[in-house]
Order: structure tokens, then sequence, then C-alpha cells
């Protein structure tokens, strides 16, 4: 089974700074918990069937942004990566959810630039999985920043492959906390994207959306699924919930690969959320999500993080295991509650 990790410690400039609870340590810590498990090669080493090889994506450049963000978000990001005391709430970046830092083009195009290069990998037949732990910035909208996501590196990497290869169908799956409202937004309308969300219901937590009635418009119709969850659901109704919507939803669909959101703020400890996940819950959705590739296109997956907001033990934990799902390997699920994780 080959995969490989997109990541490059540069990824963690992904930082807004102060008290804000996005923390870059959830996936930098991730990494090293995957360095200890032994489930990596080597940085240069190709990937064997027990360790994937770990790439260092190239930034995303300006078109590729464009391919779904406006011209106007695009300066507006840029003009506050430069100096972010010029930031312009019309576009979401300033005081609240997405504050603008220095560097934060470059960081957030560093993100875009992993999901593409994972798409690539995995569709151009290089490695039939991929992980971008620093991706799955679900909430950015086409002409806003929004919830933390500056870019919308799904989206991108989605809109770019189908493009580049007409006729190619590709099912996004989210388990965040959250709903996918930005990747949803960019494929509403059309046939050959499937998004499927299961989040906490928007009647208790932003964005408020992801109601089960939105399906989509025109000939996207039915190509938008959303499973909203109670704000206790745990481990047995997410399970449960899985196999009667979203099992049944990618299997209709027949995907050429799926794009995971795999966001860990579902967890019970979550500070941000109120539903009840263990990581071993949030560990069998992961699986189910690589069985469902198994069975409809091949094991073609490209995964990415998301949200998660206890960034230094349950998230890297979560996301560990996730590497370890999607590479085939057993690693024992940890107890609860975990340990904090250094960089050691
Ligand atoms: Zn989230």
């Amino acid at each position: 089974m080959s995969a490989i990790l997109v990541y490059d410690p540069a990824m963690a400039d992904y930082r807004f700074g102060g008290d804000h609870p996005m923390r870059p340590e959830r996936f930098s810590l991730a990494v090293a918990l995957m360095r200890k498990w032994g489930i990596l090669a080597e940085p240069g080493d190709p990937p064997s069937d027990t360790r994937a090889g770990v790439v260092r994506p190239e930034p995303a450049t300006d078109d590729d942004i464009l391919l779904f963000h406006t011209p106007e978000l695009l300066a507006a990001v840029k003009a506050a990566s430069a100096d972010p005391s010029r930031f312009d709430m019309r576009f979401g970046i300033g005081p609240g959810d997405t504050p603008a830092f220095a560097g934060m083009h470059e960081a957030a195009a560093s993100a875009v630039g992993g999901t593409i290069t994972a798409m690539e990998a995995v569709l151009g037949g290089d490695v039939l999985r991929a992980f971008v732990p620093a991706g799955g910035l679900h909430h950015a909208h086409r002409d806003r920043a929004a919830g933390f996501c500056v870019y919308n590196d799904c989206a991108i990497a989605i809109e770019r492959a189908t493009r580049e290869r007409p006729g190619l169908q590709v099912a996004y799956v989210d388990i965040d906390a959250h709903h996918g409202d930005g990747v949803q937004e960019a494929f509403y309308d059309r046939a050959d994207v499937l998004t499927v969300s299961m989040h906490e219901s928007g009647r208790f937590l932003y964005p408020g959306t992801g109601m089960a009635s939105e399906t989509g418009v025109g000939e996207g119709r039915g190509f938008a699924v959303n499973v909203p969850m109670p704000p206790d659901a745990g481990d047995a109704e997410y399970a449960a919930a899985f196999e009667a919507a979203v099992a049944p939803a990618v299997a209709d669909f027949g995907p050429d690969i799926v794009v995971a959101q795999l966001g860990g703020d579902g967890h019970r400890g979550d500070p941000l959320t109120h539903l009840e996940l263990s990581v071993a819950g949030h560990r069998a959705l992961v699986h189910r999500i690589v069985e469902l590739a198994d069975e409809h296109c091949d094991g073609r997956i490209v995964a990415t993080g998301g949200g998660g907001y206890q960034p230094f033990d349950v998230v890297p934990t979560m996301w560990a295991l996730a590497m370890a799902e999607l590479l085939g390997v057993d690693v024992p699920t940890p107890d609860e509650p975990i340990e904090p994780i250094s960089a050691e």
C-alpha cells in the first residue's frame, strides 16, 4: 500500500497567534507521533508498505488560487499578509475568527499547494493515498475568508483536477464538526463532484448551514448531502449515520477518487463544539472512508486535516492514526485521556 504524507515544517507558519484556538501544533505534533510510531519513511526515501513517503509541496500559484477565489480576495489577503494592519473586513479578514498575520498569503498558499500536490500524486498514479494534515480549510468562500480558513485548498485542488481531467468524478467526504460550507458552495451546481458533510447541526454551531434540505441546485441537485448531527452525538450515532447516509451516497455516485476532510473537532473534549466522539470513534470513521475508497475507486484517496482545538494530544493522535489507516498499518488506539505529545 503506497501512501505519502504531504508536509513541510513551514506549513506551521499558518498561525494566527495570540490565544487563537487554531494552532499548527496539531499537525506538527501529529507528524512527530507518526515518526515515533515508525510509519514515515526517512526524508527522500520512497514509501514502503508500512511507511509513508514524505513529500514537500510547492506553494500554490496565484492561478491555482484563482481557480476558486476572486481576484479581489487574493489581493486583499496579499495586502493583509504584507502589512497585517491593512486588513479588510469586507473579505472576512480582521479581528475575530480570521485575523490578519504577517505571511498569511504564503502560509495559506502552502496549504493549497499541499492538497494540489496530494491530488496530483494520487491521480497521476504515483501513490494510492495521500494525507495533508495542514489542509482541509473548508470554510473559505469564493470571495471571503471565514472560520479560520483563508484559501479553500480542497475546493481549489478538486477544481483543478476536474478541469484537467474532464469526466473525473470526485466524492468529497467531510467529518469535521462544522459544515463544509465552502466546498459545498464550490460545487453546489455540479454533478461531477459529490459533497458529503457530517457535522454538528447548524442550529447549534457555526456556520449555521448544512441542513439536510441542502441537496444542490440545477445539475447539482442530489449531489450535495448533509448529515446534521445532534449536539451530543457520539461514536454509535456517527457510525449509524455514516452507514445510513454517507456510505450509500458514495456508492451510488461511483467516484474516481475520494477527498476526505478529517477535522478532529468532533471529539468530546473539544472546546469549540458539543459532540461526543472519541479518538476510536473518529478512527472508525476514517477506516470506513478508506474502505469506501477501496470498494468504489480502487482505494484512491486524498485526506486532509481540518479543525481540531485540542492541539497537543487529541488531534495529533487522531491524525497520526489517520495516516496509519491510510497505510493499512495496524497501530493500537491509545487510551483516553491521551498524554500530551511533544515534538521529541
Ligand atoms: Zn471544524
